[in-house]
């Protein structure tokens, strides 16, 4: 199954030249989810060819503008542009207020709806569940209100060793018991135990989105073991004082998230306007977490591989 997310907007608070406020695009089996929207999001989107009608889901952290300034844009042109099945968006609930009031100045009245979905900053929640994935919200600890998503990819059904089976000569109707894990009693008798003739499924992955936060173990048990951790880095760790005050983090303090919480790989984004490269922020957190890499925009991840 397709599980990668591709890097819309790196930037955190303002765009600069190369760099664009926050947004991911994340393909799970063919199906689009947006998370983040900020502004410039349907360029970027343009840009690197992911097709905004795809899009059935939207994810926003928080409501800080460089999370969803692009977001009523978006949500513009998909009604311009003919769209008519549902948009989801899950968000925190002044956000409709915001959207409805931009519309109805412009007395725009969308062709398709928009069912909103919000979210709680306090707890954690699953908020979508279908057939490929289970998405729960991360309560951050940031300036205002803020949620990360985590995307949990669903167990898969055991595989058939098919060859044996055929063998066996084991009739189709059992093959649909047997992913499942049943066991198998032959005609004449004999047992064959349900491992014997199918595979496990690969572990599910999971990837776990931060931003915006300040380095807090509050939410470090719920992302544990994360396949991709994406986790903000807006400062290099000599301004962890700053980093602090404003509710962000270093890079060095992401790849401690990184490391106390198991994650396989990190990617770090969400990068202060005040750094024109990019390659200080990798080699810290790199320091502690080889296994990081930039959130670079136009570049597509693939979650466990
Ligand atoms: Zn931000
Ligand atoms: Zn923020």
């Amino acid at each position: 199954m397709k599980f990668e997310v591709t890097i819309l907007g790196s930037s955190s608070a303002t765009p600069i030249f190369n760099r664009n406020p926050t947004s991911q695009a994340l393909n799970i089996n063919e199906r689009m989810y947006l998370i983040d929207c900020g502004e410039g999001t349907q360029q970027q989107m343009l840009r690197f060819d992911v097709k905004a009608s795809r899009i059935d889901h939207i994810f926003i952290s928080h409501l800080h503008g460089d999370h969803y300034l692009g977001l009523v844009g978006l949500i513009s042109s998909l009604h311009l542009n003919g769209r008519i099945k549902p948009l989801k968006i899950y968000c925190p609930p002044q956000l409709k207020e915001i959207i409805d009031l931009q519309l109805s100045y412009s007395e725009t009245t969308l062709q398709y709806p928009v069912e909103y979905y919000f979210t709680n900053p306090k707890k954690a929640e699953v908020i979508l569940e279908n057939q490929d994935i289970i998405v729960e919200t991360i309560p951050l600890d940031h300036r205002i209100e803020c949620t990360g998503f985590l995307f949990r990819e669903k167990k898969r059904l055991r595989k058939l060793i098919k060859e044996k089976l055929e063998h066996l000569n084991i009739p189709i109707e059992y093959y649909s018991p047997l992913k499942k894990g049943a066991d198998y009693t032959a005609p004449d008798g004999t047992f064959y135990k349900n491992d014997t003739l199918t595979i496990d499924s690969s572990e599910p992955k999971t990837y776990a989105y931060c931003s915006d936060t300040m380095y807090n173990e509050m939410y470090f048990e719920q992302i544990n073991g994360a396949t991709l951790l994406y986790h903000e880095s807006t400062f290099l760790n000599n301004m962890l004082d700053r980093a602090v005050e404003t509710h962000h983090t270093t890079a060095l303090q992401a790849a401690e998230v990184a490391l106390k919480t198991n994650a396989k790989k990190l990617l770090i984004g969400h990068f202060s306007a005040r750094y024109k490269t990019l390659n200080e922020l990798l080699d810290e957190a790199r320091s502690i977490f080889p296994e990081t890499e930039l959130a670079i925009e136009g570049r597509t991840f693939m979650i466990g591989e």
